[in-house]
């Protein structure tokens, strides 16, 4: 029986860290989040968001637009935003409405307030090996396997998904704890053939039970990056039951990477606030 790796317990852990962090600053940092169109699931990570930066004295501001909003409408308010001094931090909720250009409005965040690091430029320092702001998922994949001691340098991790959120920038991060890194992605042919290889496994893909046991080498790290909603209750892209029972360690969904990408967003926040505090 593998080690259940608990993301909630360490995302707890790292807001009591923030709030010692914060504990002498004067003014409190603040986010801004933008919201566009009314998908259920962004309203409920936004208010995951907003509980957990309240529990750490992170100010946070909620901008919600209708799906026809003109995108330069967005696009200014972002630019309000990167000149408003009493904000340090500004993300864009995922996904957008179809019809709008996601790199523009991403890549009108000020690169020093992209607490999400999605930007171009944020995104090049990190591939340079460059100190950046990191997408927050990565970065909470990274952080869980440090607390649970998991060596990386000369290990096998394959990563099934290849998006921009997740799947690449994690394989720039692998391969700057010198691990040996294969990506896996739709097109991959005879995904098992890769994954069977994995002494660390991480799944960003959103299929449920997508990796099965026979999938996974006995004793692998396996996380799950996944979100499904099956029968109305949340489950991962790893088939958990019959995983933890031939992994080493794995994240169980809920309760696993969902709680270490916001603990890593008010990482960021606070980041953002130390390197530049709000007037305010
Ligand atoms: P995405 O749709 O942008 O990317 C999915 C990736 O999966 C693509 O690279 C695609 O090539 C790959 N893929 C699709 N079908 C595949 C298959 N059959 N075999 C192998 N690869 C396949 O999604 P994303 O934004 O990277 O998110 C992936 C999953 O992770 C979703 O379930 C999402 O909800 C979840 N997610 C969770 C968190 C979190 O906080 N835990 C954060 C971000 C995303």
């Amino acid at each position: 029986m593998s080690i259940v790796m608990d993301g909630e317990a360490l995302s707890l852990k790292i807001q009591e860290e923030l709030k010692l962090r914060l504990k002498n600053c004067m003014i409190r940092p603040s986010v801004a989040v933008i919201q566009v169109g009314n998908d259920p699931a962004s309203d409920s990570y936004i208010k995951r968001k907003e509980k957990a930066c309240n529990s750490v004295g992170i100010y946070f501001r909620h901008y919600k637009f209708d799906e026809d909003t003109p995108e330069l409408t967005i696009i200014n308010k972002i630019k309000e935003l990167n000149n408003d001094e009493y904000v340090n931090g500004i993300l864009v909720q995922l996904p957008l409405p179809a019809r709008y250009n996601e790199k523009r409005i991403l890549n009108s965040i000020s690169n020093s307030k992209d607490v999400d690091g999605l930007t171009d430029i944020n995104t090049g320092r990190m591939i340079n090996g460059r100190k950046t702001l990191v997408p927050c998922t990565p970065l909470g994949v990274m952080r869980i396997l440090k607390e649970y001691e998991i060596p990386l340098e000369g290990k096998h991790v394959v990563i099934v998904g290849r998006s921009k959120l997740v799947g690449r920038p994690l394989s720039t991060l692998m391969l700057a704890e010198n691990a040996t890194v294969t990506i896996c992605h739709s097109k991959t042919v005879d995904l098992k053939s890769f994954t069977t290889q994995a002494d660390v496994l991480v799944c960003a893909v959103g299929i449920p039970k997508l990796i099965t046991e026979d999938m996974v080498k006995e004793g692998a790290v396996v996380i799950d990056v996944g979100i499904n909603r099956v029968d109305n209750k949340l489950c991962g892209d790893v088939d958990f039951e019959k995983v933890s029972k031939k992994a080493s360690h794995i994240t169980p969904v809920p309760k696993g990477m969902g709680p270490m990408t916001v603990a890593m967003l008010l990482e960021n926040i606070v980041t953002c606030y130390e390197n530049k505090p709000a007037t305010k």
